[in-house]
């Protein structure tokens, strides 16, 4: 395996936990963001309902305006009726109080009917707030729990990049801009082993030449259908010592099972 590899696969271990951290970052301002717009959903229907029922007083203080002017009218056909001398006049006055009076039931009606319905909507009102305030008190202890869990995946961030960062400037300059644009396409591990003739990236057969290419380890070699980088693993177990290669090993092959 190429010697300037093996910090590149340092390098990517970093870079694979920092994906996965901002993996979960991401999920965690959803769900900030879930509990926000169940709180603006409530509040815009809290200042829906009451502009219905602002809507309504004003509708019902037309009405009641109606009625007052109408029991005028009564009032003054009243007194003119007592001052009309004539049968038919009399009888004319006595129709048009009738129909004022008609008129008058009809609007205490609406009237009314426009009361019942602000009584309802008031009950709803109440409801929206209730959940409101429910909901306000129950998802302040969650959103803290949130936001202190982003914080730590922060710092846990900012604790990696100093890693990663160390590592990358002692890294193969030609490598590592290669690597750089692999991972930023592909956001998973991009240089890997081979296993059993297969690129263990994109699980597709390769040839025996390329494998040996590969096991030779004297050139960059590419994955001719992912274009990931591969490495030989068998010669690092054989050249190296020490638990390193071994605890790499036993990491990629359970992070790709
Ligand atoms: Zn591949």
């Amino acid at each position: 395996m190429l010697q300037s590899l093996k910090a590149i696969l340092d390098i990517q271990e970093f870079d694979m936990k920092m994906i996965r951290l901002m993996r979960l970052k991401r999920e965690r301002m959803k769900e900030l963001e879930h509990i926000d717009n169940l709180r603006q959903e409530l509040r815009a229907q809290q200042a829906e309902k009451e502009s219905e029922i602002a809507e309504l007083n004003r509708t019902t203080a037309s009405q009641e305006i109606k009625i007052h002017e109408i029991k005028e009218k009564i009032k003054k056909l009243e007194s003119r009726q007592a001052s009309v001398k004539k049968v038919d006049e009399f009888n004319a006055i006595t129709q048009e109080m009738t129909q004022a009076e008609r008129e008058r039931i009809a609007t205490e009606q609406i009237a009314s009917d426009l009361i019942d319905k602000r009584h309802l909507e008031e009950e709803i009102l109440t409801k929206i707030k209730e959940s409101l305030a429910q909901s306000e008190e129950s998802s302040v202890a969650l959103e803290n729990e949130i936001k202190e869990s982003i914080r730590m995946i922060n710092k846990e961030g900012s604790e990696l990049k100093i890693g990663r960062d160390l590592l990358a400037k002692s890294a193969d300059p030609e490598i590592m801009p290669i690597y750089q644009r692999l991972l930023n396409n592909k956001k998973d591990r991009v240089v890997v082993p081979i296993e059993n003739r297969t690129c263990s990236g994109c699980h597709i057969t390769l040839t025996a030449q390329h494998e040996n290419v590969v096991r030779k380890g004297e050139r960059l070699t590419f994955c001719e259908h992912c274009s990931r980088i591969h490495y030989w693993q068998e010669i690092e177990e054989v050249e190296g010592s020490g638990a390193t290669p071994k605890r790499r090993r036993r990491k990629l092959a359970s992070s790709n099972a």
